[in-house]
Protein backbone atom coordinates (compact mmCIF):
# COMPACT_ATOMS: atom_id res chain seq x y z
CA UNK A 1 0.00 0.00 0.00
CA UNK A 2 1.15 3.41 -1.12
CA UNK A 3 0.44 6.30 1.03
CA UNK A 4 1.67 9.22 -1.56
CA UNK A 5 0.73 12.43 0.45
CA UNK A 6 1.41 12.18 4.60
CA UNK A 7 1.56 15.84 5.51
CA UNK A 8 0.11 18.92 4.56
CA UNK A 9 3.23 20.16 3.60
CA UNK A 10 3.61 17.08 1.28
CA UNK A 11 0.10 18.63 -0.31
CA UNK A 12 0.80 21.88 -0.81
CA UNK A 13 4.21 21.32 -2.20
CA UNK A 14 3.10 18.91 -5.11
CA UNK A 15 -0.17 19.88 -5.71
CA UNK A 16 -2.00 23.35 -6.72
CA UNK A 17 -4.33 23.92 -4.00
CA UNK A 18 -7.41 26.43 -4.10
CA UNK A 19 -7.91 28.85 -1.64
CA UNK A 20 -9.79 27.39 0.93
CA UNK A 21 -7.41 24.27 0.60
CA UNK A 22 -3.98 26.42 1.02
CA UNK A 23 -5.74 28.49 3.98
CA UNK A 24 -6.07 25.22 5.71
CA UNK A 25 -3.98 25.56 9.12
CA UNK A 26 -2.86 22.33 10.59
CA UNK A 27 -2.90 21.81 14.36
CA UNK A 28 -3.01 18.88 16.68
CA UNK A 29 -7.12 19.55 16.41
CA UNK A 30 -7.17 19.03 13.04
CA UNK A 31 -7.26 15.21 11.46
CA UNK A 32 -4.58 14.41 9.80
CA UNK A 33 -3.66 14.70 6.31
CA UNK A 34 -3.04 11.20 4.19
CA UNK A 35 -4.08 10.01 0.95
CA UNK A 36 -3.10 7.10 -0.87
CA UNK A 37 -1.58 6.62 -3.73
CA UNK A 38 -4.71 4.45 -5.41
CA UNK A 39 -7.07 7.35 -4.18
CA UNK A 40 -5.19 10.05 -5.76
CA UNK A 41 -5.03 8.03 -8.88
CA UNK A 42 -8.73 8.44 -8.94
CA UNK A 43 -8.82 12.14 -8.61
CA UNK A 44 -9.48 14.88 -11.71
CA UNK A 45 -6.92 16.88 -9.95
CA UNK A 46 -7.57 19.43 -12.79
CA UNK A 47 -11.35 19.96 -10.62
CA UNK A 48 -11.22 21.88 -7.52
CA UNK A 49 -14.52 20.85 -6.81
CA UNK A 50 -13.82 16.92 -7.87
CA UNK A 51 -15.95 14.84 -5.73
CA UNK A 52 -13.26 12.69 -4.30
CA UNK A 53 -10.95 15.17 -4.05
CA UNK A 54 -12.93 17.28 -1.37
CA UNK A 55 -13.72 14.19 0.75
CA UNK A 56 -9.46 14.08 1.53
CA UNK A 57 -8.10 17.36 0.61
CA UNK A 58 -8.37 19.66 3.60
CA UNK A 59 -10.26 23.19 3.70
CA UNK A 60 -9.90 25.91 5.49
CA UNK A 61 -13.88 25.87 6.10
CA UNK A 62 -13.14 22.49 8.75
CA UNK A 63 -12.05 25.51 10.91
CA UNK A 64 -15.37 27.32 11.36
CA UNK A 65 -17.16 26.92 15.04
CA UNK A 66 -20.62 25.88 15.49
CA UNK A 67 -21.97 26.38 18.65
CA UNK A 68 -24.51 23.22 17.65
CA UNK A 69 -21.22 21.05 16.50
CA UNK A 70 -19.06 19.11 18.85
CA UNK A 71 -16.43 16.49 18.81
CA UNK A 72 -18.47 13.61 19.94
CA UNK A 73 -22.34 14.03 19.39
CA UNK A 74 -23.45 10.95 19.47
CA UNK A 75 -22.19 10.92 22.90
CA UNK A 76 -20.24 7.87 21.96
CA UNK A 77 -17.62 8.23 25.00
CA UNK A 78 -20.85 8.22 27.05
CA UNK A 79 -21.42 4.82 26.18
CA UNK A 80 -18.13 3.68 26.31
CA UNK A 81 -17.26 0.16 28.19
CA UNK A 82 -13.48 0.85 28.02
CA UNK A 83 -11.68 3.35 25.81
CA UNK A 84 -12.31 1.31 22.52
CA UNK A 85 -15.90 -0.75 23.27
CA UNK A 86 -18.95 1.54 22.88
CA UNK A 87 -22.24 -0.19 23.54
CA UNK A 88 -25.02 1.83 22.73
CA UNK A 89 -27.82 -1.01 21.61
CA UNK A 90 -28.25 -3.81 23.40
CA UNK A 91 -27.95 -6.61 20.51
CA UNK A 92 -24.18 -5.34 19.49
CA UNK A 93 -21.11 -3.36 20.30
CA UNK A 94 -18.60 -1.64 18.21
CA UNK A 95 -14.96 -2.19 18.85
CA UNK A 96 -12.39 0.63 18.08
CA UNK A 97 -9.60 -1.35 17.13
CA UNK A 98 -7.52 1.36 16.11
CA UNK A 99 -7.30 5.41 15.45
CA UNK A 100 -5.19 4.92 12.54
CA UNK A 101 -6.63 4.81 8.24
CA UNK A 102 -4.42 4.94 5.69
CA UNK A 103 -6.24 7.93 4.21
CA UNK A 104 -8.00 10.19 6.39
CA UNK A 105 -11.49 11.79 5.19
CA UNK A 106 -11.93 15.46 5.66
CA UNK A 107 -15.99 14.22 6.74
CA UNK A 108 -15.17 11.66 9.60
CA UNK A 109 -17.42 11.64 12.48
CA UNK A 110 -14.79 9.98 14.59
CA UNK A 111 -12.85 13.00 14.18
CA UNK A 112 -12.17 13.08 18.50
CA UNK A 113 -10.60 9.26 18.33
CA UNK A 114 -9.20 9.11 14.68
CA UNK A 115 -5.59 9.81 13.85
CA UNK A 116 -4.69 10.73 17.29
CA UNK A 117 -1.51 7.85 17.19
CA UNK A 118 -2.79 5.58 19.71
CA UNK A 119 -2.18 3.04 17.66
CA UNK A 120 -3.70 -0.86 17.46
CA UNK A 121 -5.62 -2.27 20.48
CA UNK A 122 -3.57 -4.21 22.59
CA UNK A 123 -4.02 -8.11 23.08
CA UNK A 124 -5.08 -7.31 27.03
CA UNK A 125 -7.65 -4.80 25.69
CA UNK A 126 -9.00 -7.96 22.68
CA UNK A 127 -9.30 -9.91 25.75
CA UNK A 128 -11.61 -7.66 27.72
CA UNK A 129 -13.61 -6.97 25.29
CA UNK A 130 -14.12 -10.87 24.34
CA UNK A 131 -15.16 -11.31 28.06
CA UNK A 132 -17.26 -8.39 28.07
CA UNK A 133 -19.25 -10.22 25.26
CA UNK A 134 -19.20 -13.48 26.80
CA UNK A 135 -20.68 -11.77 29.93
CA UNK A 136 -23.51 -10.48 27.80
CA UNK A 137 -24.92 -12.98 25.99
CA UNK A 138 -27.74 -10.19 24.52
CA UNK A 139 -25.21 -9.59 22.11
CA UNK A 140 -24.97 -10.92 19.12
CA UNK A 141 -22.89 -8.56 16.76
CA UNK A 142 -19.44 -6.89 16.93
CA UNK A 143 -18.74 -4.44 14.50
CA UNK A 144 -15.08 -4.27 14.30
CA UNK A 145 -14.14 -0.64 13.81
CA UNK A 146 -11.99 2.82 14.17
CA UNK A 147 -10.34 3.99 12.45
CA UNK A 148 -9.63 1.56 9.98
CA UNK A 149 -9.59 -2.39 11.32
CA UNK A 150 -7.42 -3.22 7.94
CA UNK A 151 -5.02 -1.34 9.09
CA UNK A 152 -3.59 -3.88 11.75
CA UNK A 153 -1.70 -6.78 10.41
CA UNK A 154 -2.43 -9.85 10.03
CA UNK A 155 -1.25 -11.27 12.95
CA UNK A 156 -2.89 -9.04 15.25
CA UNK A 157 -6.66 -9.46 13.16
CA UNK A 158 -5.55 -13.04 13.43
CA UNK A 159 -5.44 -13.12 17.14
CA UNK A 160 -8.69 -10.37 17.59
CA UNK A 161 -10.70 -12.80 15.10
CA UNK A 162 -9.31 -15.75 16.94
CA UNK A 163 -9.96 -14.48 20.91
CA UNK A 164 -13.59 -13.34 20.05
CA UNK A 165 -14.55 -16.46 18.03
CA UNK A 166 -13.49 -18.54 21.03
CA UNK A 167 -15.06 -17.29 23.75
CA UNK A 168 -18.33 -16.33 21.47
CA UNK A 169 -18.85 -18.83 18.63
CA UNK A 170 -21.68 -17.26 17.21
CA UNK A 171 -20.87 -13.53 17.32
CA UNK A 172 -21.75 -12.07 13.86
CA UNK A 173 -18.84 -9.97 12.91
CA UNK A 174 -18.82 -6.83 10.92
CA UNK A 175 -15.63 -5.92 9.18
CA UNK A 176 -16.35 -2.11 9.17
CA UNK A 177 -13.23 -1.18 6.30
CA UNK A 178 -12.93 1.98 3.70
CA UNK A 179 -9.88 0.27 2.37
CA UNK A 180 -11.53 -2.03 -0.37
CA UNK A 181 -11.56 1.87 -2.15
CA UNK A 182 -8.61 3.65 -0.62
CA UNK A 183 -5.90 0.74 -0.62
CA UNK A 184 -7.45 -2.44 -2.91
CA UNK A 185 -4.11 -3.97 -2.41
CA UNK A 186 -4.35 -4.38 1.45
CA UNK A 187 -6.91 -7.25 0.55
CA UNK A 188 -4.16 -10.16 0.24
CA UNK A 189 -5.54 -13.73 -0.04
CA UNK A 190 -3.85 -14.29 3.37
CA UNK A 191 -6.19 -11.96 5.07
CA UNK A 192 -8.82 -13.54 3.56
CA UNK A 193 -7.57 -17.15 5.14
CA UNK A 194 -7.46 -15.65 8.31
CA UNK A 195 -11.26 -15.03 8.04
CA UNK A 196 -11.84 -18.54 6.93
CA UNK A 197 -10.48 -19.85 9.41
CA UNK A 198 -12.65 -18.70 12.16
CA UNK A 199 -16.23 -19.80 10.72
CA UNK A 200 -17.88 -20.79 13.49
CA UNK A 201 -20.14 -17.77 12.72
CA UNK A 202 -20.89 -15.35 9.28
CA UNK A 203 -18.96 -12.35 8.82
CA UNK A 204 -20.18 -9.07 6.93
CA UNK A 205 -18.06 -6.80 4.97
CA UNK A 206 -19.15 -3.07 5.39
CA UNK A 207 -17.86 -0.61 2.79
CA UNK A 208 -17.96 2.87 2.70
CA UNK A 209 -18.19 4.17 -0.87
CA UNK A 210 -19.54 7.66 -1.29
CA UNK A 211 -18.97 7.97 -5.01
CA UNK A 212 -19.88 5.53 -8.06
CA UNK A 213 -16.10 6.46 -9.05
CA UNK A 214 -14.80 5.56 -6.09
CA UNK A 215 -15.53 2.03 -7.34
CA UNK A 216 -12.52 1.15 -9.31
CA UNK A 217 -11.70 -2.15 -10.91
CA UNK A 218 -9.45 -2.60 -8.23
CA UNK A 219 -12.07 -1.82 -5.15
CA UNK A 220 -14.45 -4.34 -6.83
CA UNK A 221 -11.65 -7.08 -6.93
CA UNK A 222 -10.81 -6.56 -3.93
CA UNK A 223 -14.66 -6.93 -2.36
CA UNK A 224 -14.96 -10.03 -4.70
CA UNK A 225 -12.08 -11.58 -2.35
CA UNK A 226 -14.00 -11.27 0.32
CA UNK A 227 -17.55 -12.24 -1.71
CA UNK A 228 -15.63 -15.37 -2.86
CA UNK A 229 -14.84 -16.23 0.43
CA UNK A 230 -18.86 -16.69 1.16
CA UNK A 231 -18.42 -13.03 2.92
CA UNK A 232 -21.55 -10.95 1.95
CA UNK A 233 -20.78 -7.31 1.36
CA UNK A 234 -22.75 -4.21 2.68
CA UNK A 235 -22.30 -0.36 1.97
CA UNK A 236 -22.67 2.93 3.90
CA UNK A 237 -22.78 5.98 2.49
CA UNK A 238 -22.61 9.20 3.78
CA UNK A 239 -24.24 11.62 2.51
CA UNK A 240 -21.69 14.97 1.33
CA UNK A 241 -22.22 18.00 -0.23
CA UNK A 242 -20.70 18.44 -3.36
CA UNK A 243 -20.22 14.65 -3.50
CA UNK A 244 -23.22 12.31 -3.99
CA UNK A 245 -26.37 15.15 -2.77
CA UNK A 246 -28.19 14.89 -6.36
CA UNK A 247 -30.60 12.47 -7.59
CA UNK A 248 -28.09 11.10 -10.30
CA UNK A 249 -25.03 10.59 -8.49
CA UNK A 250 -26.76 8.16 -5.52
CA UNK A 251 -28.79 6.30 -8.20
CA UNK A 252 -25.96 5.73 -10.28
CA UNK A 253 -23.96 4.64 -6.89
CA UNK A 254 -26.41 2.64 -5.47
CA UNK A 255 -26.91 0.62 -8.56
CA UNK A 256 -23.20 0.02 -9.25
CA UNK A 257 -22.93 -1.05 -5.27
CA UNK A 258 -25.90 -3.55 -6.35
CA UNK A 259 -24.59 -4.86 -9.44
CA UNK A 260 -21.35 -5.17 -8.21
CA UNK A 261 -22.59 -7.63 -5.38
CA UNK A 262 -22.49 -4.79 -2.64
CA UNK A 263 -26.14 -4.37 -1.02
CA UNK A 264 -26.45 -0.46 -0.16
CA UNK A 265 -27.26 -0.66 3.61
CA UNK A 266 -27.21 2.64 4.81
CA UNK A 267 -26.86 6.50 3.73
CA UNK A 268 -25.83 8.58 6.67
CA UNK A 269 -27.46 12.44 7.23
CA UNK A 270 -23.34 13.98 8.15
CA UNK A 271 -23.38 14.35 11.97
CA UNK A 272 -22.69 17.18 13.92
CA UNK A 273 -19.24 16.72 14.07
CA UNK A 274 -16.74 19.77 15.03
CA UNK A 275 -15.17 20.50 11.20
CA UNK A 276 -17.84 18.99 8.94
CA UNK A 277 -19.92 21.39 8.37
CA UNK A 278 -19.18 22.81 5.08
CA UNK A 279 -20.24 19.27 3.62
CA UNK A 280 -23.34 18.53 5.34
CA UNK A 281 -26.52 18.54 3.26
CA UNK A 282 -29.91 20.01 4.91
CA UNK A 283 -31.45 17.11 6.24
CA UNK A 284 -35.05 18.19 4.11
CA UNK A 285 -32.97 17.64 0.73
CA UNK A 286 -31.84 13.95 2.16
CA UNK A 287 -35.34 13.49 3.08
CA UNK A 288 -35.74 14.70 -0.86
CA UNK A 289 -33.28 12.06 -1.98
CA UNK A 290 -34.21 9.23 -0.32
CA UNK A 291 -38.51 9.85 -1.85
CA UNK A 292 -36.80 10.12 -5.03
CA UNK A 293 -34.50 6.97 -4.99
CA UNK A 294 -37.73 5.42 -4.02
CA UNK A 295 -38.83 5.97 -7.05
CA UNK A 296 -36.29 5.02 -9.49
CA UNK A 297 -34.23 2.51 -6.83
CA UNK A 298 -35.34 -1.02 -6.72
CA UNK A 299 -36.24 -2.51 -3.63
CA UNK A 300 -32.23 -4.20 -3.42
CA UNK A 301 -30.73 -1.25 -4.45
CA UNK A 302 -32.64 1.28 -2.04
CA UNK A 303 -30.38 1.91 1.28
CA UNK A 304 -31.92 2.89 4.35
CA UNK A 305 -31.48 6.62 4.89
CA UNK A 306 -30.30 7.02 8.85
CA UNK A 307 -30.24 9.99 10.77
CA UNK A 308 -27.82 9.09 14.11
CA UNK A 309 -29.31 11.51 16.21
CA UNK A 310 -27.26 14.16 18.59
CA UNK A 311 -26.79 13.20 22.18
CA UNK A 312 -27.03 9.93 21.77
CA UNK A 313 -30.15 9.31 20.80
CA UNK A 314 -29.10 6.81 18.59
CA UNK A 315 -30.15 5.95 14.58
CA UNK A 316 -33.52 6.78 13.21
CA UNK A 317 -34.63 6.17 9.58
CA UNK A 318 -34.64 9.31 7.74
CA UNK A 319 -37.85 8.79 5.45
CA UNK A 320 -40.72 10.59 3.87
CA UNK A 321 -44.01 9.33 5.81
CA UNK A 322 -46.85 7.51 3.34
CA UNK A 323 -49.31 7.01 6.46
CA UNK A 324 -50.99 10.87 5.84
CA UNK A 325 -54.42 10.37 8.21
CA UNK A 326 -56.32 7.64 10.27
CA UNK A 327 -60.20 8.93 9.84
CA UNK A 328 -63.27 6.91 10.18
CA UNK A 329 -61.77 3.23 10.76
CA UNK A 330 -59.62 4.43 7.36
CA UNK A 331 -55.79 4.71 7.06
CA UNK A 332 -55.17 7.30 4.20
CA UNK A 333 -51.98 6.56 2.48
CA UNK A 334 -49.99 8.45 -0.15
CA UNK A 335 -48.60 6.04 -2.98
CA UNK A 336 -45.02 7.11 -4.33
CA UNK A 337 -46.24 9.30 -7.12
CA UNK A 338 -48.41 11.27 -4.80
CA UNK A 339 -51.85 10.40 -5.25
CA UNK A 340 -53.73 9.09 -2.41
CA UNK A 341 -55.65 5.29 -1.35
CA UNK A 342 -57.12 4.06 1.23
CA UNK A 343 -57.10 0.82 3.28
CA UNK A 344 -59.40 -0.05 6.51
CA UNK A 345 -58.63 -0.65 9.79
CA UNK A 346 -59.15 -3.98 11.17
CA UNK A 347 -60.89 -4.14 14.65
C1 LIG B 1 -24.40 2.24 14.04
C2 LIG B 1 -23.94 1.56 15.23
C3 LIG B 1 -24.12 0.17 15.38
C4 LIG B 1 -24.78 -0.68 14.32
O1 LIG B 1 -26.10 -0.33 14.09
P1 LIG B 1 -26.96 -1.08 12.97
O2 LIG B 1 -28.18 -0.25 12.85
O3 LIG B 1 -27.20 -2.46 13.45
O4 LIG B 1 -26.13 -1.09 11.70
C5 LIG B 1 -23.68 -0.40 16.55
N1 LIG B 1 -23.07 0.32 17.51
C6 LIG B 1 -22.89 1.65 17.40
C7 LIG B 1 -22.26 2.38 18.52
C8 LIG B 1 -23.30 2.31 16.24
O5 LIG B 1 -23.10 3.62 16.13
S1 LIG C 1 -11.95 5.70 6.78
FE1 LIG C 1 -13.60 5.99 8.29
S2 LIG C 1 -12.56 6.26 10.27
FE2 LIG C 1 -11.03 6.59 8.63
S3 LIG C 1 -11.05 8.79 8.29
FE3 LIG C 1 -12.47 7.88 6.80
S4 LIG C 1 -14.48 8.01 7.82
FE4 LIG C 1 -12.92 8.31 9.44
Amino acid sequence: MKIEIQSFKDLKNKYNLSENEKAFKESDKTLPISITSHFLSLINLEDENDPLRIQVFPSVLEEEENELENIDPLEEINNSKSSRLIHRYESRVALLTTDICPMYCRHCFRRRFTGKMMGAISNEEICEAADYIQKHPKITEILLTGGDVLTLSDSKIDFLVKTLREKNPKLIIRICTRMVVTAPSRITNSLIDIFKKYNSAPFYLLTQVNHPRELAPEAIEAVNKFLNAGIFALNQTVMLKGVNDNYDTMEELCNKLLFNRIKPYYVFQGDLVSGTAHLRVNVNKTIEIEREMRKRLSGLAMPNFMLDLPKGGGKVPLSDCYLKSFENNTYTFKTIDGQEREYPHIT
